[in-house]
């Protein structure tokens, strides 16, 4: 176990500023909590975090991150809050050790989760700092140095896997070659203990019959490259029997093809000597074809620069060399965890020799989408993420805000339609309710549920909102069609006819529509007048003047579609369009007009003068420029409303009709609106040919005895 000295002065080391007090109270206050506890082998706990603490000594991070580590595992397994950090040890180790804490609970929750992608995402998405993913993958490498004594086998399985699946590669995003290469190592020996017995074995054996073939090939290297006066420093290496058994699997090579089982190093101290050691290499050995990568001019997304290329080497075996400078040998084994480094240097230097740093942060931060990396990198943009998890433990990932109504229908559309309620983390919450990263979900389902129109105001998911519109649309139609049904119904009743399917299919062309639901729904919603699709399939009916219908389909569509209106011609509709004349003013041909569209309705007409244009004023588009079209057609006839007062006396009513039909006009309609001693006031609707038709009836009523008043109605 590393004492408290021996930790502190290994952050000296490279940090001379440290925090020397919080290190040892982080000790001891980490030594307290875990008191008598123990891991599985036996050991105190207390030695766990500080062997994580350890490792992050080794990534040269800084002081926060240190004491975070010794803290990690407080908050989790002992009595200590994040409270009592706080006030121990300031805001920003409380933030870090709440962090990993977080990530360690939701460790807990995944056991059965298969993806992995999401999973990554997830840890990113909660290590708000990369400081956060350092400690967590510190603690997981030493938690895997330490699988072996774990007795329960399934558990160990399970942690090794995650860590080939999680962890180890987002060591490698985070650009920490040799931490990756450790966790891998160590989960591959869990996960497939025999083959990688066997690789060991025939590495065995080659090393064996090769004689000390590594010490040779070295010094070997470094005369050829002395030789040709270049400083260098070279070292070798059998590959990890991870990598080399990933790439038997990939390239199905057998063992003697690999080139990689022996890989060499030379360290050189600029960048141009680089590329003067290759050439020597490649002048002094026998070059393998399609090996050399040149990672300096195009470095791997995590920041990885190096020259590789792949040699016959000086005993003829194929051989991996790798060339670069101290610099990007730095990054290719630190990553990102280096930049911590950087900032206690920068008091000392420009930084100008660590821009390698800022640029690997920078290209941590701004993915360019190369293959290598998984495809996201940025952390803040899992910010926009949030991440929960099935009750079978299945991660479904959501943009920030989504609600439990989202979640559902990610899950299923189905689940979406039927959902009447949710359990978040065990607790019922109201579907409106903003999902956190990491709750777990259980959507309550009904058989009898449908989707809420209230749902819409807060999904916040494309899908979730189309479902809900479709379903919302789906239902108006329903009621469309069903009204429009019993419309043409009682239009063919008027008639004397049943409506029948049958005779609608024959007439389906005239309107346009592919079935007769589409028309009953096209009726229903007051496109189509019941009338206009009785005359079509009747089209004897259209001589008959005795119905007052203020709904007519028309325009200059008449010429060209085949629905013939009752014939009321007005000038400037788009064709098909559904026409109207306005209750209010009851428009009459003569009279100044203007049509209005609304939707879901077509246009309707009122009179220039109409109190009712007032609220469209503010919609100029929604007006249309209209006239009648008065050039044919005399025999039609309009309803015009007037308003009559009469005297309150016998035989006023009479002379009042009498007056009327004497002047050709029809009354349709007659209502009382107002009646005293001396007066009544009625409301009169009157077939007329035309506005002029009308003012005649109005001037033969004001000359009229017992009319005290008459005018056409506005309302
Ligand atoms: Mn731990």
């Amino acid at each position: 176990m590393i004492r408290q000295f021996e930790l502190v002065e290994r952050v000296k080391r490279y940090d001379p500023q440290a925090d020397e007090d919080a290190l040892n109270r982080g000790y001891v206050f980490a030594m307290r909590a875990h008191g008598a506890q123990t891991r599985a082998n036996g050991d105190p706990y207390f030695s766990h975090p500080l062997e994580v603490a350890g490792i992050l000594t080794h990534y040269r991070l800084d002081t926060a991150s240190i004491v975070t580590a010794l803290l990690h595992d407080t908050v989790e397994d002992t009595h200590a809050t994040i409270e009592d950090i706080k006030r121990m040890f300031g805001e920003e180790v409380a933030r870090l050790v709440d962090g990993v804490t977080k990530l360690t609970r939701i460790e807990l929750q995944s056991e059965h989760t298969r993806q992995a992608e999401n999973f990554r995402k997830l840890v990113l998405a909660m290590s708000e700092d990369i400081r956060v993913l350092l400690v967590k993958l510190a603690d997981r490498l030493h938690n895997m140095r330490t699988l072996k004594f774990l007795n329960d086998h399934e558990k160990r399985r399970r942690i090794a896997s995650e860590t080939m699946e999680i962890y180890a590669p987002l060591a490698e995003r985070m650009g920490m070659q040799e931490m990756k290469n450790e966790l891998e190592d160590l989960a591959f020996a869990e996960l497939n203990a025999h083959a990688r017995e066997s690789i060991i074995a025939r590495l065995a054996f080659l090393r064996e019959h090769g004689g000390n073939l590594i010490p040779r090939i070295i010094e070997h290297i470094r005369q050829t490259l002395r030789s040709n006066e270049l400083d260098s420093e070279v070292v070798g290496r059998e590959k990890t029997p991870y990598s080399i058994w990933q790439k038997m699997q990939h390239k199905n090579l057998n063992f003697e093809q690999l080139c990689d089982i022996m890989a060499f190093r030379v360290i050189v101290p600029t960048q141009e000597d680089c590329y003067r050691g290759l050439g020597i290499v490649h002048s002094a050995y026998p070059v393998i074809p399609g090996r050399f990568k040149d990672y300096i001019s195009t470095p791997k997304p995590n920041g990885y620069r190096s020259l590789h290329t792949g040699v016959f080497g000086p005993e003829r075996q194929r051989i991996e060399v790798q060339i670069r400078t101290r610099e990007m040998h730095e990054i290719a084994e630190y990553g990102v965890a280096a930049h911590w480094h950087y900032k206690q240097e920068s008091d000392h230097t420009n930084g100008r020799q660590y821009r390698w740093l800022r640029e690997l942060l920078e290209i941590l931060e701004h993915t360019g989408g190369a293959e290598e990396f998984l495809e996201h990198t940025k952390l803040e943009m899992f910010q926009d993420e949030v991440f929960c998890f099935t009750p079978k433990g299945d991660l479904i990932n959501l943009p920030t805000g989504s609600t439990p109504v989202d979640f559902a229908y990610a899950v299923h559309s189905e689940i979406g339609d039927k959902c009447v309620g949710a359990k978040i983390n065990g607790r019922l919450m109201p579907l409106r309710t903003v999902l956190q990263n990491g709750d777990q979900i259980e959507i309550i389902t009904s058989k009898a549920q449908t989707p809420s129109p209230t749902w819409e105001r807060f999904v916040v998911t494309g899908k979730a909102r189309a479902r809900i519109r479709r379903f919302i649309r789906s239902k108006e139609r329903d009621q469309y069609l069903q009204l429009g049904r019993s419309i043409l119904e009682r239009a063919f009743q008027q008639e004397g006819y049943d409506c029948s399917d049958k005779a609608l299919e024959g007439v389906l062309k005239n309107f346009k529509q592919p079935t007769t639901d589409d028309l009953y729904a096209q009726v229903g919603a007051g496109h189509l007048t019941g009338r206009a699709v009785v005359e079509v399939v009747l089209p004897g009916l259209r001589k008959k003047r005795s119905f007052v219908e203020k709904v007519v389909p028309l325009g200059r569509s008449r010429r060209k579609s085949q629905v013939k209106g009752p014939g009321i011609p007005i000038r400037g509709l788009i064709p098909g369009m559904a026409l109207h004349f306005a209750g209010c003013c009851h428009p009459l041909p003569g009279d100044r007009i203007v049509g209005v569209v609304t939707t879901g309705k077509g246009v309707t007409i009122h009179t220039i003068d109409c109190e009712t244009l007032e609220e469209f004023a503010g919609q100029p588009e929604r007006w249309i420029d209209v006239s009648w079209d008065t050039g044919e057609n005399g025999e039609t006839t309009h309803v015009g409303r007037v308003q009559v007062t009469v005297l309150n006396e016998p035989g006023s009513l009479g002379a009042l009709t009498t007056v009327i039909a004497r002047n050709a006009g029809n009354i349709t309609n007659l209502k009382i609106t107002n009646r005293t001693m001396q007066f009544f006031e009625i409301l009169v609707d009157i077939e007329v040919r035309d506005v002029a038709h009308l003012t005649d009836i109005i001037a033969a009523l004001r000359v009229t005895q017992s009319v005290n008043a008459a005018d056409r109605a506005r309302r």
